[in-house]
């Protein structure tokens, strides 16, 4: 049998040929496209209901008019703006397109085929998503009791497998759970010498103080992840940072796609950081819709999550129930999302949203737990 040259191409690499296919996320469009109708809320990715600052949104206007030139490569002037935010040497921060590309970029640098690398089973996926892709072995250590994620397991696994990278996500995502900073700094001291914490940050600006650690560049054993998507409601922007020891800053620079960044982005990042007064309104809009939700549980009989995040995970009791519950609310065009995996997966988890969509979900999910709709 004689075979088609078109029909000829070199093999996968060993790696992408054992890679199942996944579909990591499912986005509220392509539930629009299936339904063939637009949803009514969108409380479901975590994204910000409090729009951008109106001093980002001016400077990404100007940016567009510039958009033929390409983005300055060295995002020069948005790292300098977060040096002195966080009071550090510019040379420790690299900026990217979002947590989810720096992810991969970490995973690439320290990940080959073989190595293992210790998260969480059923937190933020993404990380896993590259470590497989990068033929890394991963270990998922269930959450504790408390829903949180085991800072002793973590630590122990990644001690007896000589783990090369831990991921947490502090606060946590999908749980909204968070540790305080004195226990990620002996998480980080009970790791192997040879193993880097990747510490997810992306909620970091909803927590307290005592739940972020300091900043610190001197370990090198530690990148941590900061974004512009969520309380600076860039998430359609693709804007983030990594702030670590210039061991591993250098490292990524090597790798990192060098025009990543947009133009847009970057003067709308620097220009947001600028107004930590919108920064801090969002805050406290937060806090308040996350109490209003927890009231909203405790009115309906319904146990919540304590949540240092944007979201608050409401207990249904069950995964049949919070799947059952989680399809009646998008039969009303209400998309949230619940936790794939046991002991969260009794919840589901909906992202604060302005005071008017607040009530419109109250409305709603009343409605559903009290068995009218
Ligand atoms: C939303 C989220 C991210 C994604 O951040 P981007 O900067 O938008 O890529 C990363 N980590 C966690 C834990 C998140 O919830």
């Amino acid at each position: 049998m004689s075979m088609k040259p078109s029909m000829i191409r070199p093999p996968l690499s060993t790696t992408v040929a054992a890679l199942p296919p996944s579909v990591p996320f499912v986005a509220p469009e392509a539930i629009e496209r299936r339904t063939g109708s637009p949803l009514a809320l969108r409380l479901g990715a975590n994204e910000s209901a409090f729009g951008i600052s109106p001093g980002a949104q001016q400077a990404m206007r100007a940016a567009i008019a510039q958009t033929s030139w390409y983005a300055d490569p060295e995002n020069y002037d948005l790292r300098a703006g977060l040096a002195a935010h966080h009071r550090i040497d510019i040379d420790h921060i690299v900026v990217g397109s979002g947590i989810d590309g720096l992810l991969g970029l970490i995973v690439r640098a320290f990940v080959e085929p073989g190595t293992h690398v210790v998260t969480s089973l059923g937190t933020y996926p993404t990380f896993n998503y590259h470590a497989i892709g990068y033929g890394g072995t991963l270990q998922r250590v269930p959450y504790a009791a408390d829903d949180r994620q085991d800072l002793e397991r973590l630590s122990q696994n990644a001690r007896a497998l000589g783990a090369r990278l831990v991921y947490l996500a502090n606060p946590d995502n999908p749980s909204g759970t968070c540790h305080r900073a004195v226990d990620i700094d002996a998480l980080l001291n009970s790791l192997p010498p040879d193993c880097m914490l990747a510490l997810d940050e992306a909620y970091g600006e909803f927590a307290s103080a005592e739940e972020v650690p300091t900043i610190r560049t001197d370990d090198p054993r530690l990148v941590r992840f900061r974004t512009f998507s969520k309380a600076h409601g860039m998430a359609g922007a693709r804007i983030a940072y990594v702030i670590a020891h210039t061991d591993v800053t250098d490292a990524v620079n090597k790798i990192r796609n060098q025009f990543e960044v947009n133009r847009v982005a970057q003067a709308g990042a620097l220009a947001s950081l600028g107004d930590q007064t919108f920064i801090t309104s969002v805050i406290d809009a937060v806090a308040a819709g996350r109490r209003e939700y927890m009231a909203l549980a405790d009115r309906l009989g319904l146990p919540t999550i304590a949540s240092s995040a944007n979201f608050v995970c409401i207990d249904i009791g069950g995964a049949d129930r919070a799947r059952d519950i989680l399809a009646r609310l998008q039969r009303h065009g209400v998309f949230v999302r619940m936790p794939g995996e046991a002991p969260l997966s009794r919840c589901i988890r909906v992202t604060v949203g302005t005071a008017p969509q607040r009530a419109q979900f109250a409305e709603v999910f009343e409605g559903i737990v009290k068995g009218s709709s």
